[in-house]
Formats: C-alpha cells, sequence, structure tokens
C-alpha cells in the first residue's frame, strides 16, 4: 500500500503534460511500467507529489525512420521482442529484452525507457544502448533534444536527463546484416541481477564493446581490426575492452572488491566470439 497522498495526473496533451513537469520538477515522477516506481512508492522511498502518467500521449511505437528505429518511451520488453521491425533492424536490443527475467509482469510492463531514466547500473538496458549508439530523446517545454547514451548516463542512477524532461523515445540506427553482435551476462542465478554484461558489436572494420554493471556507467571501447583480419588474439582484445580500475569497480551485495574486475574480461570474450559465430 502506498501511504503517502499523491496527485495522479494522465493529461491527453504532451503540452499538458510538459507544463505538469515544469512545474513540479522533482516532485513529479513520470509512470512508464511501475515496476521500479510503485514498489518504492510503496516502501517510501520515493514519495512523489504528482505521479504523472503518459499513458494517452502514445510513445509506445516501435517504427522505423529512414536509417533509424524509433522505440518509444513506453515500449515495454515484451514490444520490443514481438516487434518485427525490431526483430530485423535491432537484434542485439530483442536478446538483451529476451534475457530480462521476472516473467511476463516484468517484461510485459516494464519499459525500455523505464529503465533508461533509473540509471540502475546493475540493469541490461545501459550497456546496450551505448554499444549501439542510441539516442535518447527528451522534451521539455523548451523543446527536444538527442542526448547519445554515452553522455545521458551519468552515474549510479543518475543521468543527465533533466527533472522538467520526459523520455518520449530512444532512436537507434539500424543494424544492417553484416553487423556481427554478441550480448553476453553474467548472473549467480536465473532471478538475479546481472553482475557483468557485455554488449559487443563488429562493424566493417571496427569493433565496439561497451561494458556493463561492472562500474556506475558502461565502459565503451572502439577499436579497428589489423587489416589482416587475423590480427589481434580475442582473449587480448578482451581484456583490453575489459579493463577496469580498483575505483570504478562497482562493489555490492553481489559481488566483493575485485571480482568484476576479474570476470569482466571473460564476459567480453563470450560476447566477442558470439560476433565471431555470426561472420
Ligand atoms: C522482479 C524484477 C526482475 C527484473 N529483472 C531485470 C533484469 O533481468 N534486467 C534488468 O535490466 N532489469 C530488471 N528489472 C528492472 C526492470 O527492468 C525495471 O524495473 C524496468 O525496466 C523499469 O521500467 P518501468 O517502465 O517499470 O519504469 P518505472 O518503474 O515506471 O519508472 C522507473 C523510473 O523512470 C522514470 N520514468 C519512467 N518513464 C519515464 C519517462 N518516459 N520519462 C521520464 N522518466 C521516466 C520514473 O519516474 C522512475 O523514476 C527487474 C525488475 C523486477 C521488479
Amino acid at each position: 500500500m502506498i501511504r503517502h497522498n499523491f496527485e495522479y495526473r494522465a493529461p491527453r496533451e504532451i503540452e499538458e503534460a510538459l507544463q505538469i513537469l515544469a512545474g513540479a520538477g522533482d516532485d513529479c515522477a513520470v509512470l512508464g511500467g511501475g515496476t521500479w516506481l510503485i514498489p518504492n512508492m510503496t516502501f517510501a522511498a520515493h514519495q512523489p507529489g504528482i505521479v504523472l502518467d503518459p499513458k494517452h500521449l502514445g510513445f509506445a511505437s516501435i517504427s522505423e525512420c529512414g536509417g533509424e528505429v524509433v522505440v518509444g518511451a513506453r515500449a515495454t520488453y515484451v514490444d520490443a521482442m514481438r516487434s518485427p521491425i525490431a526483430v530485423a533492424h535491432l537484434p542485439l536490443l530483442v536478446s538483451m529484452a529476451r534475457g530480462i527475467t521476472g516473467g511476463i509482469s516484468i517484461t510485459g510492463q516494464g519499459t525500455i525507457g523505464g529503465s533508461a531514466c533509473y540509471g540502475n547500473p546493475s540493469s541490461d538496458v545501459p550497456a546496450c544502448l551505448v554499444a549501439m549508439r542510441a539516442r535518447l530523446r527528451l522534451r521539455s517545454i523548451g523543446g527536444t533534444r538527442d542526448l547519445g547514451a554515452s553522455d545521458y548516463f551519468l552515474g549510479k542512477f543518475a543521468t543527465a536527463r533533466r527533472s522538467d524532461e520526459m523520455l518520449v523515445g530512444i532512436v537507434f540506427p539500424k543494424m544492417t546484416s553484416d553487423v556481427r553482435w554478441g550480448y553476453y551476462k553474467l548472473k549467480f542465478s536465473t532471478g538475479s541481477w546481472p553482475i557483468v554484461t557485455a554488449a559487443a558489436m563488429v562493424v566493417n572494420d571496427c569493433v565496439r564493446v561497451a561494458l556493463g554493471a561492472a562500474t556506475a556507467v558502461p565502459i565503451l571501447t572502439e577499436m579497428v581490426l589489423p587489416a589482416d583480419g587475423g590480427g589481434e588474439p580475442l582473449a587480448e582484445l578482451a581484456k583490453s575492452c575489459a579493463s577496469i580500475s580498483a575505483d570504478e569497480e562497482l562493489v555490492d551485495e553481489l559481488a566483493g572488491p575485485g571480482y568484476r574486475r576479474r570476470v569482466a574480461h571473460s564476459i567480453v570474450l563470450r560476447a566477442l566470439e558470439q560476433c565471431r559465430g555470426r561472420e
């Protein structure tokens, strides 16, 4: 049960929603699927004065726009899995969505946008968005801005979204058929949070790896592969993509000091091997 009083608003026009956000700032929480927000309000860990429900505003579809795909902020993991557009053009995102735990009550209700707004470093979404060069589309009464995922995630539960901004969509460059990709994560059990994740893409002669959950924000490494194609052994490549300093490493109840640093390169290696398997 939620014990504090709050105002529930479900405007029918985006302008009204943005006015509410501009006026309330931090006191207003936008409702996604509510899988994080509602439990936290129940435990009184978060007590917004206004809950803004964008359910009448759209932003739930997945659509193509030229060489890009726009995933509406309200699109759920299941929406991504069922979207022919996402399946065809964003296979890495779909693979990540398929690995989300919690059953249909989470995957059918939790949104990719909500996860991006939450900014939990242990979640699956941040590294995928960084590796895929996604842009977060943020709207306020002042206008719309797109922010690259690498600039958007700022720290543990911290993003560059201002309190007067609503996330309306996530824009992804289409992954063409020659792009090789891999997504691998380490968890202790089927239902546990990821300990370390790795999202990898090989585009032409360039390899791009985002290491997630190991540090407060994903670490992005981009490298040009040697022209002879054989090049650096995969294990060496994985090691350089997974180097984390002790200061940066996340330490929590799931993994003590040194653990994520020790396992990171194996996780990257597995993601890179998946890329090779798709050659
Ligand atoms: C049992 C369980 C299992 C889970 N398993 C996994 C897992 O395997 N991997 C993983 O990565 N995550 C996992 N999660 C986390 C889950 O992915 C997130 O809770 C979910 O994606 C958040 O999305 P939501 O739509 O429910 O967000 P909400 O709970 O509605 O919102 C989260 C935050 O984002 C803000 N917000 C939401 N939408 C917007 C918007 N459009 N604009 C501005 N702010 C917004 C809200 O105000 C709130 O602060 C799990 C959660 C549970 C409860």
